[in-house]
């Protein structure tokens, strides 16, 4: 993180802003709208901050620059147009030790400005570090087009609300039901639409009709977080990740997927490297029922897809038996993910007029598998966990009529910031994980397809540092 997001409140404080011209009277607009002093140190002012110390509403020190004029702000902002003066504000105000920001030069600023989505006592602030305010700015528009203008009406309500609210429910849980059924209900649909009385009347009605003991359901969501990548979450995803109060993760999970969960939600982590299971399995559905009889709303969260090879079905089975509700969101399962961002498809027109996904590892270890059925032409085999057992998964698929020269690939970290394609066939494959220094989890691609990396090579893996 390079910058801590803070929301100041400058009411009656004093902030100081060098610069007389355009940029520094949209910097004045916003300070004065957050209820700041403003005095304005410039030779010389622009239209706009001329008009706007005519009418008094900030003060102006008709002077050039010094360091003494700077005395007493909380805030600093230097938008000259001259570097040298700029950088001097800048040092002088971290000699200082005042908030200073630069326009047009994040070098020099200790804070920067975000692009911001009034929504007033609503505020959603968007920051690029200073790396690209057009691309803030592109955010702040789809923002803008989400987020109801009348939230921050909702948001005055709720706040009307509070006391009486947890006055009715001692529990954090029941009450935090009992707001997402507001917020996300009739009434805030009536309080966005301008309809305040009713909302309000509508409010009233909800809290006495709730009762004091509304009971606090635990739930849970099995939610497959895709293959790495944190942008190929569903929406659904996504909306229940920040909705869960605990969180029971696997290793496969990876940090920009996890890092998107509710911040101040409970981890667990549930483990399950081959052969180490930080919590077995009949464990891990005890936790789940467990938490969510404590009233939690339990996020789930698997590599991938629950229902591929994710034990989702075992977990879901004594959830079911324990009478506990729950819901199955999908992922992008590692063979769609791998096979999109290395460049070659599942299947073909010309090349594989089918797929199968297999796991190279059975409960009992062994690799027991239906061995003339795989070795087929013009298929694709995607095999999942299958590293361990590679020279098998080669020699059988050549012992039982696949050619040696049949293209395969291995796919490690698909779609993360550490994918790595290795191509080679079903003679060189085992000797590619030894030398290739090739590491879980990965994916073994067999077929006519993995040709088509060459060509359709697409993703570059450093573009998402
Ligand atoms: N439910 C998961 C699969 C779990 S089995 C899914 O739908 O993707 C675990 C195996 O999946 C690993 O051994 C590896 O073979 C594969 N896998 C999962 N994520 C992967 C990734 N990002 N890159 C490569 N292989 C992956």
């Amino acid at each position: 993180m390079d910058f801590l997001p803070i929301f100041l409140n400058l009411k009656g404080r004093h902030c100081t802003v060098v610069g007389g011209g355009e940029v520094a009277a949209r910097k004045v607009a916003l300070l004065r709208q957050a209820g700041a002093q403003v005095t304005v140190v410039s030779p010389v002012l622009g239209d706009t901050l001329a008009r706007t110390a005519e009418v008094g509403e900030i003060e102006h020190i008709a002077e050039a620059y010094t360091e003494a004029l700077l005395k007493e702000s909380v805030l600093i902002i230097a938008a000259t147009d001259r570097r040298e003066v700029n950088e001097a504000v800048a040092e002088a105000a971290g000699r200082m030790n005042i908030p200073v920001n630069v326009v047009d030069s994040p070098d020099l600023c200790t804070f920067v400005m975000p692009s911001i989505i009034d929504r007033s006592p609503v505020m959603v602030a968007v920051s690029t570090g200073g790396s690209s305010p057009v691309l803030g700015r592109m955010l702040r528009q789809k923002l803008e087009t989400t987020i109801p203008a009348g939230y921050g009406q909702l948001a005055r309500l709720a706040k009307a609300f509070r006391d009486k609210v947890k006055t009715k429910f001692k529990s954090g849980v029941d009450r935090r039901l009992f707001w997402e059924k507001v917020l996300e209900g009739p009434i805030a649909e009536m309080m966005v639409a301008g309809k305040e009385q009713q909302a309000t009347e509508a409010l009233e009605k909800a809290l006495d009709s709730a009762g004091a003991t509304m009971p606090g359901h635990g739930e849970v969501y099995l939610v497959g977080g895709g293959p790495g990548d944190p942008d190929l979450l569903t929406f659904k995803a996504l909306r229940l990740m920040q909705q869960a109060d605990v969180v029971v993760y696997d290793r496969l999970v990876s940090k920009e997927v996890l890092e998107l969960v509710r911040r101040d939600a409970e981890r667990i982590y549930a483990g399950k490297e081959r052969g180490v299971h930080a919590i077995p399995q009949e464990g891990i559905n005890d936790l789940l029922v467990k938490l969510a009889k404590e009233g939690k709303r339990v996020c789930r969260l698997k590599g991938g897809d629950p229902f591929i090879f994710g034990r989702g079905g075992e977990e879901i089975e004594t959830l079911m038996e324990q009478g506990i509700p729950f819901q199955v969101v999908p992922g992008i399962t590692a063979a769609s993910g791998c096979a999109t961002y290395s460049g070659f498809p599942l299947t073909h027109r010309d090349y594989s007029q089918s797929v199968t996904f297999v796991t190279g590892h059975l409960k009992d270890g062994t690799i027991n598998l239906n061995w003339p059925a795989l070795a087929q032409p013009h298929q694709t085999i995607v095999f999942y966990m299958g590293l361990h057992g590679v020279q098998t998964i080669c020699d059988q698929l050549i012992a039982n009529g696949l050619p040696a020269t049949t293209p395969a690939a291995l796919v490690q970290q698909g779609t993360t910031r550490h994918h790595r394609t290795l191509i080679g066939d079903l003679k060189t494959l085992p000797g590619i994980v030894e030398s290739g220094d090739v590491k879980p989890p990965t994916l073994i691609v067999v077929g006519e397809v993995v040709k088509l990396h060459e060509k359709l090579n697409w993703f570059v893996p450093s573009a998402m540092e």
